[in-house]
């Protein structure tokens, strides 16, 4: 007798829909929702994959394939787990599959989790003080047994009475200087014992539980006015000036949160912001807090997987610090999503599928618990704030910095005329250099942002002006002096540094340009006495590299920090005075329509590092442009007219928020059948949405990895949910894989690029 049971299950595919499976009566027990199962697909393949459904509705196929085993008894994904892969797969136009890749930490890692075990020591029973002097006494002739035993009572603080206490083996054999074999002696009397316990894979920090700090007048008003409209609002956006102490709000929000018993989440669009941040939450809310991101180990985030999941008191996390994936940990209980720095571009993910946003994705997250999310910034995107005006949001404003202090004076430094003037040294405007001389004077810090790693972004031939290109991608190698090599940073592609030209053979490549790595090689000699240090992916690679960085600027063990866009969010350093913005002209100049929002934000976002203490900060932008709108703008640090000038461009030609956009790439190795694949598709789609088709184009990187690339954008209409037009281009979509020799393209398709 067959029983009637089916299962839907996720499998890690790219192919959109569940895939049904009948349940053998042996295991049927053990089938539920969020379970993790083996299944075989295709002629021979195995796949591990989470079911989301039980039913009995019997699927229109032949020869339905068995449920070969279950993994874990337990569900592994929880309702609102699944719901939001659901929502996100939907949204997205992307498979399950794919979404639940990017939320496992690794395809079976949750189920082979092996916990640490570690070696401890301890009395095997408790001993009165006679006793243990006794023992003391015996050991005389033994001194390196008696160091053991004297050291392990100094490591439990033994006082008498106290109870047994468990010491790592390790830490006690390097504290009594002796070796494993003496202390076996003593564990074969019998006067020690050896245990083995599971250990935490996660470094815990130490720190002393403070109460949160009082907020301020202006501050209690915020936080006040938040949640006051949390009571009608789901969703309210702090716009708060840098340094304004929104973070002493989300912490005042969170104790609130964590004192109801709810969990919450708090995200940071980079990695090396939780660095300071973890710190600042561990101190008030110890260690019901986690940190969540990619650099973590398989097993490590495992853990962090699991204490999320389990409901123990003593070692559960409640309140986790993550990035963007940090949104596909197993929470059942969220009170609370706080979404910093909401405007930051990293929380869009580019590639592969998902091409999520984790900041929309976090508000549907939100909604699936019931939960309300506050979205912080300096300087919010244009889509946020107009989601305040148009009631969707609750607004919170806080023009104030912590402690009254002024925002960062700005002073602009025309490059073009210092070029004709000879006033530049290397790539410094005096503006600059005298700026820095000052603060050095005062022992005051100085952060320089560039947002170009490497030493120079092209080199080129002074005859005839050959550029050394990519061999796989449309784009010029970046020189990387510390390596003495050319890097492609598309595809990681190197190759020595030509000592003549390609072209006319002539010798003597000059190098154009500057990035981070050139500018740390001349301020060291500009300023050869200051403590240089520089911040970007090339010197952060190892795990700690953060940590280590920001913490020897915060001991002011370097003067001078030079860095990418890395440096300049949401940090905090006390005796940071100048900011040097190096160059404005390639932020302004950058082909999008985002372009000149994101300068803002990026030069706000930079400046708001300098004088948060006492006193207030200095920063100089370079640019050739002084005029330039977005600097104007900036200049006065006026958000709203940004907004206003932005919204209206955008209303005028029709760019979100007042449309929705899908963008399509399509890929190929041969330019040719690129163009004839993507004029195909092109012209499906223009038959369906007419003029409110862009393309097919080539992207600014036309060619990546030997692969071509044409994009299609597609605008669709706000007014009207998108599901309808999303069905019609995936459809489009569909028909143009079927054309024949089409499988050779690689198609991805991105909902709401950024
Ligand atoms: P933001 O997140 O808006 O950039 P922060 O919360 O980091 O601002 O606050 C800026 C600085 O002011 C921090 O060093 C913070 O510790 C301090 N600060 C903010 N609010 C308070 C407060 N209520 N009491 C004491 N210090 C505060
Ligand atoms: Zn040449
Ligand atoms: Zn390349």
């Amino acid at each position: 007798m067959i029983n009637n049971l089916f299962a839907d299950i996720i499998l890690p595919l790219a192919v959109r829909g569940r895939f049904t499976y009948r349940i053998p009566d042996n295991i049927a027990d053990n089938v539920r929702p969020g379970v993790m199962v083996t299944v075989q697909f295709g002629s021979h393949k195995l796949y591990s994959g989470i079911v989301c459904r039980v039913h009995n509705e019997s699927p229109d196929i032949k020869n339905i394939r068995p449920v070969i085993k279950v993994l874990d008894g337990t569900s592994l994904i929880n309702e609102s787990q699944l719901k939001l892969w659901l929502w996100m797969s939907e949204y997205y136009l992307c498979s399950e599959g794919e979404v639940m890749k990017a939320a496992l930490p690794s395809e079976l890692s949750l189920n082979n989790f092996k916990p640490r075990l570690e070696t401890f020591i301890e009395f095997p029973r408790k001993y009165s003080e006679d006793e243990l002097n006794e023992i003391l006494d015996k050991l005389k002739k033994a001194p390196r047994q008696q160091e053991i035993l004297l050291a392990y009572l100094r490591l439990v603080g033994y006082s008498t009475g106290t109870e047994i206490l468990p010491i790592s083996k390790s830490i006690l054999l390097s504290e009594s200087h002796t070796s494993a074999g003496i202390l076996d002696v003593l564990i074969d009397k019998g006067i020690l014992m050896s245990v083995s316990q599971t250990v935490s894979r996660i470094a815990e920090t130490d720190s002393f539980k403070e109460p949160v700090k009082q907020l301020s007048k202006a501050q209690s008003v915020a936080f006040e006015s938040i949640k006051s409209q949390f009571r009608e609002k789901d969703i309210v956006l702090l716009h708060g000036v840098t340094s304004s102490g929104k973070t002493e709000i989300y912490i005042h929000l969170i104790d609130e949160q964590l004192k109801k018993g709810k969990q919450v989440l708090y995200m940071l669009p980079e990695i090396a912001l939780t660095t300071q941040i973890i710190l600042r939450l561990k101190r008030h809310f110890g260690a019901v807090t986690g940190v969540y991101h990619s650099r973590f180990s398989d097993p490590e985030k495992v853990e962090i997987w699991k204490r999320v999941a389990e409901n123990d008191p003593l070692k559960n996390y409640r309140l986790i610090l993550g990035v963007r994936s940090s949104l596909f940990l197993p929470f059942s209980n969220l009170g609370l999503i706080i979404v910093d720095e909401e405007h930051d571009g990293s929380y869009k993910q580019h590639d592969p599928a998902p091409r999520y946003h984790a900041r929309d994705s976090a508000i549907m997250l939100a909604a699936m618990h019931n939960a309300k999310t506050i979205l912080g910034s300096a300087s919010p995107s244009v889509e946020s704030y107009n989601n305040t005006l148009n009631g969707k949001y609750g607004l919170t404003e806080l023009m104030e910095r912590f402690g009254l202090i002024k925002l960062p004076s700005i002073v602009l430094a025309n490059t073009r005329e210092a070029y004709r003037k000879k006033l530049m040294v290397s790539h410094f405007t005096p503006e600059l250099l005298q700026a820095m001389d000052i603060a050095l004077g005062k022992e005051e810090q100085i952060i320089l942002f560039q947002n170009r790693r490497g030493f120079s972004p092209y080199i080129e031939c002074p005859e005839c002006g050959w550029i050394p290109k990519c061999i796989q991608c449309a784009v010029n190698l970046t020189y990387h002096k510390g390596i003495g090599k050319l890097v492609c940073h598309y595809c990681g592609y190197t190759t020595g540094m030509p000592s003549k030209c390609d072209n006319c053979h002539s010798t003597g490549m000059v190098t154009r340009g500057f990035g981070t790595e050139k500018i740390e090689d001349d301020i060291k000699i500009i300023f050869p006495s200051a403590r240089v240090a520089r911040m970007d992916q090339d010197t952060t690679r190892n795990k700690n590299s953060f940590n280590k960085l920001i913490r020897a600027f915060e001991e002011r063990r370097i003067d001078i920090l030079i860095g990418t866009q890395m440096i300049s969010k949401g940090l905090d350093f006390e005796n940071l005075t100048v900011v040097g913005i190096l160059n404005a002209d390639n932020l302004l100049n950058y082909p999008d329509f985002r372009a000149h929002e994101r300068s803002f934000q990026l030069m706000e976002q930079v400046s708001g590092r300098a004088g948060r203490r006492q006193k207030q900060g200095k920063v100089v932008i370079q640019t050739s442009d002084p005029a330039n709108k977005i600097i104007r703008l900036v200049l006065r640090h006026d958000y709203r007219g940004m907004f206003r000038m932005q919204s209206e461009e955008r209303m005028t030609f029709n760019y979100p928020p007042f449309c929705r956009m899908v963008k399509i790439s399509i890929k190929h190795k041969d330019r040719t059948q690129l163009n004839y694949y993507s004029d195909i598709l092109g012209r499906d789609l223009k038959e369906i949405f007419g003029k409110r088709v862009l393309g097919p184009e080539s992207p600014v990187i036309s060619q990546v990895q030997l692969w071509y690339i044409k994009t299609i954008l597609i605008k669709i209409e706000r007014e009207k949910p998108p599901a309808k037009a999303k069905q019609l281009i995936i459809e489009a979509i569909d028909r143009l894989e079927k054309e024949k020799g089409a499988s050779s393209l690689k198609i991805a398709v991105d909902v709401d690029p950024y």
